[in-house]
């Protein structure tokens, strides 16, 4: 196994969640289970395997590892990959391959797949991903991860299994679809991103960039740089019905020592401890 970058991980449930992120300097994440993953910063050896990607937004500490991961996949004799983005970075993108392509005289095989708020993406029978409008300081979305279960509808509830056997038999429809927000991946966003997705205060696993944490650095202005700062969060502690929230993407102006302080400060019982730091 080559480790050429940083990777932290985290077992829960049923799934593993990898990945790092720091702001400006890189960002990935992914889901090796569910075979899908966030952002491409850069991108870790031993994620090639994963064949399916969502880019939250165009800057470079969540892109830049696209043509690599790409390549990589194409030299190792494995499928091409589907890359999800917002509709404006396609047109850039292909671009940037077809620059690459000249310069290595390597194939680019990948589909690229624009997407926006509103999007649902259907990967799998189990799983389906939505889209929503996060704010940041270029086109951005965030994106909710939904495992789907057939449920026998209420009115059937009473009924024998030969009972709804036959119902079945005679083509009714028993069961309905139940979905649960899994995993939430808020990428680069003011808190606005989260308030307009509910379903990221939901779902099990959130994954929330906190890029500022010490008092003194003013809000207004992180805000409009369509950034979270964690007094943004202590707001919204009541919101937050994940089982575990990852805060990442701290900036690079502050030590781990100097992450953990203030977020302690600011958030004593880290969410009764289910505030993870990833720094
Ligand atoms: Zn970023
Ligand atoms: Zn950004």
């Amino acid at each position: 196994m080559v480790n050429n970058l940083p990777v932290q991980s985290l077992v829960h449930k049923d799934i593993t969640i990898e990945g790092y992120s720091r702001a400006a300097v890189q960002t990935y994440w992914r889901v090796p289970e569910w075979k899908l993953g966030f952002d491409l910063g850069a991108h870790p050896w031993s994620f090639m395997g994963t064949p399916n990607w969502f880019v939250s937004h165009g800057h470079m500490d969540h892109v830049v590892g696209l043509p690599v991961y790409v390549s990589r996949r194409r030299m190792m004799k494995m499928e091409p990959p589907t890359i999800y983005m917002p509709g404006a970075m396609i047109e850039p993108v292909q671009r940037i391959l077809r620059l690459f392509n000249r310069l290595d005289r390597g194939r680019m095989p990948c589909t690229l797949v624009p997407c926006e708020p509103g999007s649902e993406i259907e990967l799998s029978r189990e799983h389906v991903v939505t889209v929503s409008a996060t704010k940041h300081s270029i086109p951005s979305l965030g994106f909710v991860v939904w495992e789907r279960r057939r449920k026998l509808k209420p009115e059937y509830q009473g009924l024998t299994g030969a009972e709804i056997r036959d119902l079945r038999l005679s083509g009714t429809d028993v069961t309905h679809e139940l979905r649960i927000p899994r995993l939430a991946y808020l990428g680069d966003s003011a808190p606005e991103g989260l308030d307009a997705c509910p379903a990221m205060y939901e779902a099990e696993v959130l994954i929330m960039e906190v890029t500022f944490v010490a008092p003194s650095h003013r809000k207004d202005k992180i805000h409009k740089f369509g950034h979270m700062h964690v007094d943004d969060v202590v707001e919204r502690v009541a919101r937050f019905h994940n089982e575990v929230v990852i805060a990442s993407h701290f900036s690079t102006r502050y030590s781990t020592p100097q992450i953990e302080r203030y977020m302690q400060r600011a958030l004593p019982d880290m969410l009764g401890g289910r505030l993870r730091l990833w720094v």
